[in-house]
């Protein structure tokens, strides 16, 4: 089997989660997994290439798992961004549009320099509202981004339009 399908096979589907209606895809069998782990790690690093990176910027919460790993291995600094009142010291904010209504993410703003290459990364992008939030707080803080990774990428809510011109890289896509 090869390394894709080997994840693939490790991704639960949850019905009704967290509400009527959604199929919800559980990530945490690859978590309880060393081998599926690795096999993650692989590709996201073959196909981010020999770039150097700043900063990996994780998304809350389940970005902050393969996030750190990411950036432990590119020898780079991870940078959470969280929900509003979260992160402890002075922040910027980004508001971004949910199904109904709106939410809001933080980042701490002394987290990236002007010019870093960032690599920012979540588990799942779905309409790309979480991902299109930590680009612009990246970008308001001069970051450069290099990529955005994910593990799963459901295409048919079409997120990666929020991210036209970046480079998109997920592993698996429903
Ligand atoms: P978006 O903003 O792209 O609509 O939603 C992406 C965010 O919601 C990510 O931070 C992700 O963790 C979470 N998310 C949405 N759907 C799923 C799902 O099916 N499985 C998991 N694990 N996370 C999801």
């Amino acid at each position: 089997m090869n390394e894709v399908d080997y994840l693939k096979n490790k991704i639960r589907d949850i019905q009704n989660f967290p509400k009527e209606g959604v199929v919800f895809k559980d990530i945490t069998p690859i978590l309880s997994d060393p081998e599926a782990m690795n096999k993650a790690m692989d590709l996201f690093l073959k196909h981010l290439g020999n770039v150097k990176i700043d900063k990996v910027v994780g998304m809350e919460s389940r970005g902050f798992f393969f996030g750190t790993l990411l950036a432990q291995r590119l020898n780079a600094g991870f940078v959470p961004v969280r929900k509003p009142g979260k992160l402890p010291f002075e922040t910027l904010a980004q508001t971004y549009d949910l199904e109904y209504g709106q939410d809001q993410l933080e980042i701490h703003s002394d987290s990236i320099k002007k010019g870093e290459n960032v690599l920012i990364h979540d588990d799942v992008l779905a309409t790309g509202g979480t991902a299109e939030a930590a680009v612009k707080l990246v970008e308001k803080l001069g970051g450069n981004i290099v990529q955005l990774n994910f593990l799963i990428e459901l295409t048919f809510l079409d997120g990666i339009k929020k991210l036209k011109n970046h480079d998109v890289f997920s592993i698996l896509k429903y």
